[in-house]
């Protein structure tokens, strides 16, 4: 069986992996480095393609599958999902003037293509899907072919949070020889999610105390979903006070609807709820000119790079009873949020902007720390260890401390392993 890093490898972004042998060519994710757009390059003449979950890192390059009858396995979430962010991904190229030669009716292809199940045997080849943790619909997946065993983790996370369980350790199979695990927080051990908790419910009173709008940029998959419940419920609970507070985000609505949908895969104490993620003191609203200030507002992209997040951050910055808080862990270096945080200038046109408001980084991620990490290794016990998804210091910290329980390798990018 050969294992080729195509993407993914000491950085994060474009995961993709190929696993061959003599019957089948099968793909682990298939994704885009977003700011680069589409990759025509990836591996082709599959027969499979396993699909960890929706994130256009892992799933963006779908479109390029389109015209062919390759399999596409990951779970029903992910399926609806990844078709409303592709669409997305279609209407921000052609936005930005890039000319993409796919369209709307190639997500519907992809769809019909998608195949659903936890367990699907190829011809010499078993896959079979685990309950990731992560964002909702995530799995990790396990191949077996020719005596082989082979785990990949996609993206993960072992610590419930407020909406989704943590992967459940005991369910996986023990000693595959080969792992193939993400390592984005390989040198990171976060405080718990309740401190953080903590930390933005604290940041969000001070704020409401001297009257100031509180923006919350962040993502249409999951993370505003999760944001908005939280925050809804604080309210209910009078954890936080009454505030004008809105989401916007046509996206996230859309995606909501598949919260709903799938709510049996999210959390027991949300399975009861008739309607969890209808929000009683969160209004949703399609433009800013409907915002009553001072105001609480939760909206997307979650980079701050365009958008509603882009238009209250410029209006906003300059007022320092305002805050901006940041719940991504990741930032690209160039974005307007980096650029807010790390230099307190934006640039406007070529003009800048100070940001006098109060600018908090608190990460509330769906990811596995490096506690988790190591702790997924020590349990799994996997002969042979190959950590991608993550910057190389991250991975260089992680690989140090699971030397000692597994073979560690550190792919790169094209770089093909004989197992
Ligand atoms: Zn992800």
């Amino acid at each position: 069986m050969n294992i080729l890093f195509h993407g993914g490898a000491k950085e994060v972004g474009g995961s993709c992996i190929l696993v061959e042998n003599d019957n089948n060519r099968v793909a682990l994710d298939y994704g885009i480095k977003v700011e680069k757009g589409l990759s025509y390059d990836a591996p082709k003449r599959l027969d499979a393609v396993v699909i960890t979950h929706a994130h256009l890192d892992h799933s963006g390059n779908l479109l390029t599958l389109s015209d062919g009858n390759t399999a596409i396995v990951g779970s029903e979430a992910t399926r609806d999902v990844s078709s409303e962010l592709l669409n997305d991904l279609i209407k921000v190229q052609r936005l930005n003037g890039v000319d993409i030669p796919y369209s709307y009716k190639d997500v519907n292809k992809i769809t019909d293509l998608w195949i659903s199940r936890e367990k699907l045997a190829l011809p010499g080849m078993e896959i079979s899907l685990y309950p990731a943790g992560h964002v909702l619909g995530a799995r990790m997946a396990y191949l077996e072919a020719e005596g082989k065993k082979v785990l990949y983790t996609g993206d993960f996370c072992l610590h419930d949070t407020e909406i989704l369980d943590g992967a459940n350790l005991s369910a996986f199979p023990r000693e595959p020889d080969v792992l193939i695990m993400e390592s984005t927080y390989g040198c990171i051990v976060r405080p718990t999610r309740e401190e953080l908790i903590n930390t933005l419910f604290k940041s969000i009173i001070e704020t409401m105390e001297r009257r100031g709008n509180i923006l919350i940029p962040t993502f249409a998959f999951h993370r505003i979903q999760e944001m908005a419940r939280r925050i809804d419920t604080a309210m209910g609970m009078k954890i936080l006070p009454r505030y004008n507070t809105y989401i916007i985000s046509r996206l996230a609505e859309r995606i909501t609807e598949y919260f709903g949908e799938y709510k049996m895969s999210l959390k027991k104490s949300l399975q009861d709820d008739m309607d969890p993620f209808r929000y009683e003191r969160i209004k949703s609203i399609k433009k800013v000119d409907a915002i009553r200030e001072p105001a609480m507002v939760i909206c997307t992209p979650g980079f701050g790079q365009a958008g509603i997040s882009r238009e209250l951050l410029y209006e906003w910055a300059e007022d320092e009873d305002n805050s901006i808080i940041i719940n991504t862990g990741y930032l690209p270096e160039d974005s307007p949020l980096n650029m807010a945080k790390e230099k307190g200038v934006i640039k406007n046109d070529g003009e800048s902007v100070e940001v006098k408001a109060d600018v908090k980084q608190i990460e509330l991620s769906g990811h596995a720390d490096q506690i988790e990490l190591v702790q997924f290794v020590k349990t799994i016990r996997p002969k042979r260890t190959f950590l991608v998804h993550g910057d190389p210091d991250q991975i260089l910290a992680l690989e140090k401390k699971i030397s000692e329980f597994t073979e560690v390798t550190i792919p790169e990018n094209h770089e093909k392993f004989k197992i």
